[in-house]
């Protein structure tokens, strides 16, 4: 019956990190440090917790369709913008591509970057557009813009993952003005660096800003995200996106969640640390980093070597071999507990 199956699933999809319990398995640790999803080893903020825990006392109802208070939240928090809500990030894009692609439609992405906007364009019948940037990673705002043309939505990631590289708001202003479509910026790591692209919404309304809480917000497993949204984009997401598709746990720890600042100071203070160490004290070249993770240079080593190489001493990372436009020669490796950071240097060095 696998005739059935839309061609865009017959490829391979999206490409996950090695699980730990069978890393550690197969290479007898107990414990495995895990460097490989860019997750926050920080346990989630006890505001979180309590709030999810009240929320699942009213799970037998379903949850408020527009999270008003996870939004009321975001305002407390960012100040006055739209905002929407999804299940993940990936959920967010997902229902973006939904709102403004038609089957056919083009979109684009400044690649290599992370995989999951082609997947979803794809699978939602686009025609996707791959715009390689330069050597440095850095993006030409006009080889983008010239891609653009004819598109519906456009896809830049800022901080970028894997290369870890932030694209100036000088760069970013000069696409919005030049392009004719929706441009979503993917603020992942955004917490991590030191531009703010959050005022940009006040002048463009052909801009989304992505966010996620499963960074520095430690909310990973629990699947919350959401962007920054033109006023007149709101209602139409509303429109395309899956009815509850946040659930009610989730969107009340992440409200929970965005009342701890010390979490997140904490967290960026404890990046910022190791983030040095990372770019400094490894044997191979490192790309410059604004983000909770650093992408480095294992030449004349392939990313899947030294991947199984440093999983062989307990330490789990990414190859970037997966990643399109990128060559095999990468690895990505996640800022985590100290512990794990020292693992990972020691294992690294001693390659
Ligand atoms: C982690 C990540 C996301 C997805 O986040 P979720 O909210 O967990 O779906 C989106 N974009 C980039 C670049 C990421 O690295």
């Amino acid at each position: 019956m696998q005739h059935l199956i839309r061609p865009c699933f017959c490829r391979e999809g999206y490409s996950y990190a090695k699980r730990a319990e069978d890393v550690a398995r197969e290479h007898g640790f107990d414990r495995i440090a895990r460097l490989a999803s860019n997750e926050n080893p920080r346990p989630p903020s006890p505001l979180a917790i309590e709030a999810a825990g009240a929320a699942l006392l009213e799970g037998n109802r379903y949850p408020d369709e527009r999270t008003a208070d996870l939004c009321t939240a975001l305002c407390r928090y960012h100040g006055d913008y739209h905002f929407v809500t999804g299940a993940g990030m990936d959920g967010v894009i997902e229902t973006v591509i939904r709102t403004v692609v038609e089957p056919g439609g083009r979109i684009v992405v400044a690649t290599p970057t992370f995989s999951f906007y082609g997947i979803a364009g794809a699978a939602h019948g686009a025609a996707v557009g791959n715009v390689p940037r330069r050597e440095d990673f850095s993006v030409n705002p006009e080889t983008f813009i010239d891609a653009c043309s004819g598109a519906r939505l456009a896809f830049l990631c800022s901080p970028n993952n894997p290369t870890g590289n932030a694209t100036p708001t000088e760069a970013v202003r000069e696409i919005l003005e030049g392009i004719d479509c929706l441009l979503f910026l993917d603020n992942a790591y955004v917490d991590f660096s030191a531009i703010d692209y959050r005022p940009l919404m006040r002048e463009y309304d052909n801009l989304i800003l992505g966010r996620t809480m499963s960074k520095i917000f430690s909310l990973a497993g629990l699947r919350v995200g959401y962007a920054f949204v033109p006023g007149w984009f709101a209602p139409y997401y509303q429109r395309a996106a899956t009815p509850f598709a946040l659930n009610a746990v989730s969107a009340a720890a992440a409200a929970g969640a965005l009342r701890d600042r010390e979490h997140v100071t904490a967290t960026c203070d404890h990046v910022r640390r190791w983030r040095e160490r990372f770019l400094t004290e490894t044997p191979f070249a490192a790309c410059p980093s604004d983000a909770n993770f650093v992408m480095l240079d294992v030449a004349p080593h392939t990313g899947d070597e030294v991947v199984d190489l440093l999983a062989t001493r307990g330490v789990l990372v990414r190859s970037c071999t997966s990643f399109p436009d990128l060559g095999n020669h990468y690895i990505r490796v996640s800022i985590g507990d100290d512990w794990e950071n020292i693992r990972f240097l020691e294992a690294i060095t001693a390659l």
